[in-house]
């Protein structure tokens, strides 16, 4: 069963004024593409078909809201990063981004998928540039963990959480693979949303 077992698509919004009603609370999720965050979004929602695995170029610069709970919304931002993408479309994004990034009052915090072989790149700072500016926090999940061994993934980690020292940002390893990290992912995402287990480590959230 889901840990969130009324999760559901709400929509997509390909221009600033297609957004989901602001109201309540969402988290968002970003990542450059491949960086595996559907995956990602789909270990941790435990709904192995609710986001997209590997991009189809229609869904690519869509906002996908899904709601969790009642005005409890996870946000799938559109990944960034692709080599060949028009620069029309680039803008577009980035107009996009922006939009959501300066008016979403509902925003709780922003979980960011950095692939652990690669690291934070310039686009990732962006992103949490942007949240950072709106007093909110931001979680780096350095995803593929299972591909990279432990002295690696320590040393990844160390560099990331040094690179944002002294801001609200937090950073795990994380593979939708091994499982690693996938609880410790929830439980900030669960913190943020306001909910608390009832069984620890059953998996399920109740509404605080
Ligand atoms: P997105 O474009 O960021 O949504 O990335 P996807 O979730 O589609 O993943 C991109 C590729 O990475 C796919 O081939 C996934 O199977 C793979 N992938 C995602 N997460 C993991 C992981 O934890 N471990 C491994 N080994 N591969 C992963």
């Amino acid at each position: 069963m889901s840990t969130y077992p009324h999760v559901k698509f709400v929509t997509s919004a390909a221009e600033a004024h297609q957004l989901a009603p602001d109201i309540g609370r969402e988290v968002a999720f970003a990542g450059r593409s491949n960086s595996g965050k559907s995956t990602a979004i789909n270990a941790i929602t435990q709904r192995s078909g609710l986001a997209r695995v590997s991009r189809t170029p229609g869904r690519t610069q869509l906002i996908n809201f899904f709601e969790l709970f009642p005005e409890r919304r996870l946000v799938d931002l559109p990944g960034y990063g692709f080599a060949k993408v028009p620069e029309r479309v680039r803008l577009h994004w980035l107009a996009l981004m922006q939009h959501y990034f300066n008016v979403r009052e509902s925003l709780v915090g922003l979980v960011l998928i950095v692939d652990s072989r690669r690291g934070l790149g310039e686009q990732d700072v962006a992103m949490l540039e942007w949240v950072l500016a709106r007093d909110r926090e931001a979680h780096i999940l350095l995803s593929k963990s299972d591909k990279i061994n432990r002295s690696d993934g320590q040393r990844v980690l160390k560099e990331t959480l040094a690179a944002c020292a002294d801001t609200a940002v937090s950073a795990q390893l994380f593979s939708a693979l091994s499982k690693q990290g996938t609880l410790q992912a929830r439980d900030v995402m669960d913190r943020w949303l306001g909910f608390e287990r009832r069984e620890a480590g059953s998996g399920r959230a109740g509404q605080a």
